[in-house]
């Protein structure tokens, strides 16, 4: 029987189950509604719909090619959402009925939805969208940010220029459950609407204070994800960890297992032992209750991202919940202390976390090693081999990050089964094998796509920073970029420990790296700073005035306002791609996770998940293990290291060719790149682990005892 809605409708009824993100066959239809809007948008599908002209709309709902592509469409979803998986394979009966709750600030799920700053909201955006894949029950957890991350222009002189449009919420596919909770934040009452978003099998359950009944002050509570000032922050981490619960109960949810991604939400903790103490529980007891089926995740040694905050504002926000919960003000503040007896020491969020999760964990081995030392205090502990932090490793959503032009490819030579897959089942193994004159193509092929994406951009971004500039300037410029030339990629925040201007250490030796005539070698550069960190912004300047340089002119580009898309792009495009960490203060990194889904290669400090990656065969690393005595030292140590690698490693591996043009070495370790790392560091492995690990045992462990 023919379907009777409009086809349009049928469109946006699709859009709103966020499977598209990983899915071509679907994205493909919205992008087939009008090519040019669907990319003005940055690929939204509701935005591309309101957009459409009227003729265009009619001819859609008319035209057989929509009916039978949305048919096709709609059931590919349902395919997916009905395809037997790996939990529903292997957990019992009685773990079927757990249901993790998972709390996190910030969700990258799609460029079009700005409700992320970085890899955080990556990590979180990645885990849902295997958490759905293998079937793990799951229900997560944000705040619906109305301006979302801010919009970043660099001016040729360098000066960051920063805007925050405000998100149209008609056009991201949320839905308003029209419920709403009302909490106390100090002594406000703040009213928060409900909205859900589906990703694949997973709701997410997204809180927005924007809304009449609030006081001016509290509706701009969902304005601005990690706003500087601690009392905005306090505030909006008390709406996430206490009034995500009410949200949780209001739609009538109840999680077994609470993961706290990140010591943002660990209020939640606080708040769950206060009910229990309100059904009559003593402190202790509820305590530990709530310990055994709380799991929590740090994902940062550097002391910007462990929020600490004054104790007196700290009392003054928390003082109700934790009187309610048994706690007086020296007990609660305590638990925000590494050493719970001094009284000046400020309330950090990441050791209460640690006190109310029994399972804890960092997100690589050297972080969780890096961990455990950190926090040695919080435990008391005499070794810091002593402190019950583990870790389990990050990892990314291969589907999400996969070219679509990379699909023939991975079909011809791994034929993955993607619906239904589990965490151990890994086709990348099978690259080994692939012969290098394939393998070279297909590098070949992406690097083309990326240069042709670039040149796009960067007319788009010297037009717009410059009005004023010639056509035949940009077309010189872009006319530089190299569609055969080693493409180096480095993305990622503009964070000081990451170094990103590390490679302009000795300007005069790397532009003779670049500019080799035979061999030449060009460097893309994207990252956003934090708003508040002026050092960062300082960062992106010196990078932006290299690429001004008549040396690097056309040899190194700065390409703005990183996201999603962009971070595709590179990795995907991108024959190395450069890490620079000052060790150990990576504690992951997932963008180097990347482009071994495109066989490429990584240069990386052994920092973050690399030391358990690198395996000498599929890529390269900087420096040692042995830190110098100062900053100073590190930095020329490591660009030392760097440029001898460039020089004598890199460059000649990539440059030497076969009679056929190949460069066999190359080739080899883009094999093995692919087939040692796009299994082991994908989100389904992290998410098996999560649940084996962590979740099932915190579930098992509320039931007995
Ligand atoms: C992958 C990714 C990140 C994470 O990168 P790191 O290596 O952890 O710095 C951040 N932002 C975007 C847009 C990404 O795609």
């Amino acid at each position: 029987m023919p379907n009777p809605k409009p086809i349009s409708k049928r469109i946006a009824a699709l859009a709103h189950n966020l499977q598209w993100a990983w899915n071509p066959t679907t994205r493909n239809l919205f992008e087939s509604l009008d090519p040019q809007i669907w990319h003005a948008t940055n690929q939204s599908p509701l935005a591309t719909l309101r957009m459409l002209p009227e003729s265009r709309l009619a001819a859609v709902n008319s035209a057989p090619e929509f009916a039978s592509a949305t048919a096709q469409a709609e059931k590919n979803l349902s395919d997916y959402l009905k395809a037997k998986t790996w939990f529903q394979r292997t957990a019992t009966p009685a773990q079927r009925r757990m249901t993790t709750a998972y709390f996190c600030m910030e969700y990258a799920l799609h460029e079009s939805i700005p409700l992320y700053a970085g890899g955080l909201g990556v990590l979180a955006g990645d885990h849902l969208k295997s958490a759905s894949d293998l079937g793990i029950p799951l229900v997560a957890v944000g705040v619906l940010w109305a301006k979302g991350y801010y919009q970043q222009r660099v001016m040729p002189s360098g000066e960051v220029r920063v805007r925050y449009p405000r998100t149209t919420f008609d056009d991201i596919p949320i839905t308003n459950t029209r419920k709403t909770i009302t909490l106390p934040i100090g002594s406000a009452r703040v009213t928060a609407r409900i909205w859900t978003a589906q990703v694949g099998r997973i709701p997410l359950v997204l809180l927005d204070t924007d809304i009449p009944a609030n006081t001016p002050k509290n509706r701009g509570l969902t304005h601005h994800l990690y706003q500087a000032g601690s009392e905005i922050r306090i505030r909006q981490e008390i709406l996430l960890g206490i009034g995500g619960l009410l949200a949780l109960d209001k739609l009538g949810i109840k999680p077994t297992v609470f993961h706290l991604n990140e010591g943002h939400a660990a209020f939640c903790a606080l708040e769950r032992i206060r009910r229990l103490v309100k059904q009559g529980n003593p402190i202790d007891k509820a305590t530990q209750k709530i310990r055994r089926t709380t799991v929590f995740t740090t994902h940062t040694p550097v002391p910007e991202g462990n929020d600490r905050f004054a104790p007196a504002m700290t009392w003054r926000y928390l003082k109700k919940t934790a009187e309610a919960a048994g706690f007086n003000r020296k007990e609660f503040l305590a638990l925000g202390r590494e050493d719970p007896a001094d009284n000046k020491e400020t309330f950090c969020m990441t050791v209460l976390a640690l006190r109310l999760a029994e399972r804890c964990n960092g997100v690589a081995e050297l972080h969780g090693e890096t961990a455990r030392k950190m926090w040695q205090r919080v435990f008391n502990a005499q070794s810091h081999n002593d402190v019950p932090i583990g870790h389990v490793t990050n990892g990314v959503h291969p589907e999400t990050w996969l070219a679509d032009e990379a699909r023939p490819f991975y079909a011809k030579h791994f034929k993955p089964k993607w619906n239904g897959a589990g965490p151990a089942d890994d086709w990348w193994k099978h690259a080994r094998k692939i012969p290098a004159a394939e393998l070279w193509d297909f590098r070949q092929m992406l690097r083309r796509k990326l240069i042709s994406d670039m040149r796009k951009r960067v007319r788009e971004q010297t037009l717009a920073n410059n009005p004023a500039a010639a056509q035949n300037q940009i077309n010189a410029l872009f006319d530089t970029l190299d569609e055969n030339a080693l493409t180096i990629g480095f993305a990622r925040r503009f964070a000081l420990y990451k170094r990103a201007p590390l490679v302009f250490h000795d300007t005069k030796r790397l532009a003779k790296i670049l500019n080799s005539s035979k061999r030449p070698v060009q460097i893309i550069f994207a990252g956003k700073a934090h708003p508040a960190d002026d050092a960062g912004h300082a960062f992106v300047a010196k990078v932006k005035k290299f690429t001004e340089r008549p040396e690097f002119k056309g040899r190194v580009f700065l390409i703005e306002n990183y996201d999603m898309a962009i971070g595709r792009m590179l990795t995907q495009g991108a024959d190395l791609w450069l890490n620079t960490p000052l060790r150990p203060n990576e504690a992951s990194g997932t963008s180097g996770m990347k482009p071994p889904l495109h066989a490429g290669l990584n240069c990386s400090i052994l920092d973050g998940w690399w030391p358990e990656g690198f395996n000498k065969k599929n890529g390269w690393t900087i420096g040692n293990t042995h830190p110098e005595s100062s900053r100073a030292k590190q930095d020329a140590a490591d660009a030392e290291s760097l440029y001898t690698l460039l020089e004598k490693g890199i460059v000649p591996a990539f440059y030497d060719r076969n009679a056929s043009g190949i460069p066999v070495r190359w080739a080899k370790m883009m094999g093995e790149s692919m087939a040692s790392v796009c299994a082991r560091f994908s989100t389904h492995r992290m998410l098996a682990e999560y649940a084996e690990k962590y979740y099932l045992p915190a579930y098992a462990a509320s039931r007995s005892r």
